[in-house]
């Protein structure tokens, strides 16, 4: 094993796989630490229980990094249109990505798709180590480079560690980097089911005042759900029998899809916000959910991680063309700064939307609802949530244009 890198990744996850890829395409030599054997195959028809909507910005970075087409290759699932409504009265909004000229709003896609994309690309660079099972023990920063122990007691010297591991990220609290948050009154069951009507490559979704129920259109005519509920009601979800919970699911839905004919079985998520108070120090940056985790409502908790991922790769790559230091905090902050606003107002949004729509205040009810049905009616207002949501919007890294 070679014990000198420039990067060193903790976490080998969407975000973490995606930044390595990135990486690839410098002459920085990247190592990837990951503790859990990723699943690389699986039986042909069956889905996994985890998927992500995935925007046209995320998209491009796939498809800069040539990953794109082995997620093809694997199963992606566009989804053209957009329905959304309120169980308290007659608001909705429907987003048609035709109106923005658009051939799609994004793609569907599993989990394990996106990873084992990423991580065969990752094969094909001599530049990038995915090193598994292993973790980090220790580190230590000295004048030149930072010194990492890992489980098994072989050194490493590395310019920059990345965090790229996950809400309880290692790496974020051995470099004492504090966060905020709180747990929100939910948990997200996931199941993947199929519907008695096509789903029409159409996401629906519909806030209930115990959170909101997501139907993704997938590939093979089947919809993966999210279905955001109190956790004692979660816990029931997932202790149902099939039949039971095909009857529940269809009546929270209102049978907008017929009625639903099978599920598999269930897991359910806790749903929290969280955010790093730094994203960087000296030689130490984070990416994805060890930066901030939000309210997956509009899916977009992968998508920041992505764009993360893809601005850290601009930075630092600039820098190492300028023949600067990677891993200082001059050049690391310039990331913090790019990334960090962008993230909270998402994360704000999405909080304020789950409470918005969690509220059972008369006046509340009605305000929202009429300001559903006012944003279908305004072609600019929607048109500007729709780029939002396509990660249309902002100050792009190279990857993402
Ligand atoms: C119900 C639900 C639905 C969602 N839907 C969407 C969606 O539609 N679109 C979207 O964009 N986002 C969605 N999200 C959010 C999305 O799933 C996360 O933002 C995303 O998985 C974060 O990826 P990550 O790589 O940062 O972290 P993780 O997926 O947590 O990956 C971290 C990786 O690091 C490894 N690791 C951890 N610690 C260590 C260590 N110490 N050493 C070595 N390796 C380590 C782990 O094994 C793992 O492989 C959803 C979330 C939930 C809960």
């Amino acid at each position: 094993m070679k014990t000198n890198y420039d990067v060193v990744i903790v976490g080998g996850g969407m975000v973490g796989a995606c930044l390595a890829c990135a990486l690839a395409q410098t002459d920085l030599q990247v190592a990837v630490l990951e503790f859990s054997e990723p699943q690389l195959s699986w039986p042909e028809d069956s889905v996994d229980l985890r998927v992500s909507a995935i925007s046209v910005a995320s998209q491009r970075i796939f498809k800069a990094v040539d990953a794109w087409q082995y997620m093809l290759d694997g199963r992606v699932s566009p989804y053209r249109d957009m329905k959304v409504w309120d169980s308290t009265g007659n608001g909705r909004i429907h987003f048609d990505s035709a109106d923005v000229g658009m051939a799609e709003m994004g793609h569907i896609i599993e989990n394990r798709v996106i990873r084992a994309a990423l991580l065969k690309r990752i094969e094909e660079h001599d530049n990038i180590h995915f090193i598994c099972p292993t973790s980090l023990a220790s580190w230590y920063n000295d004048d030149d480079a930072l010194y990492l122990t890992l489980a098994d007691g072989s050194k490493i010297k590395t310019a920059l560690l990345v965090g790229a591991d996950g809400s309880r990220s290692q790496v974020r609290e051995q470099a004492g980097i504090s966060y905020y948050g709180w747990p929100y009154d939910q948990s997200g069951v996931v199941a993947v089911v199929e519907t008695e009507l096509p789903h029409q490559e159409t996401a629906w979704q519909r806030f209930l005042t115990t959170g909101p129920l997501a139907f993704l259109p997938l590939a093979d005519g089947r919809s993966s759900i999210v279905w955001s509920t109190t956790p004692d009601a979660a816990e029931n979800l997932v202790a149902m029998n099939d039949e039971q919970f095909c009857i529940a699911l269809g009546e929270a839905l209102e049978g907008r899809l017929g009625a639903i004919m099978t599920t598999t079985q269930r897991a359910a998520f806790p749903l929290k916000l969280q955010h790093a108070e730094q994203y960087v120090q000296e030689r130490i940056a984070l990416v994805g959910d060890a930066a901030h985790m939000i309210h997956p409502l509009a899916g977009q908790g992968a998508n920041l991680g992505f764009l993360d991922a893809a601005s850290l790769v601009d930075v630092i790559s600039d820098a190492a063309q300028q023949g600067r230091n990677i891993g200082s905090l001059k050049v690391l902050r310039r990331y913090e700064r790019w990334r960090k606003g962008g993230n909270v107002s998402m994360m704000y949004a999405m909080d304020g939307f789950k409470r918005l729509f969690s509220n059972d205040i008369t006046v509340v009810k009605y305000l929202r609802n009429t300001g559903l049905t006012l944003a279908d009616k305004c072609a600019p207002i929607k048109h500007r949530l729709m780029r939002q949501a396509m990660g249309e919007e902002g100050d792009l890294p190279r990857l993402a244009r």
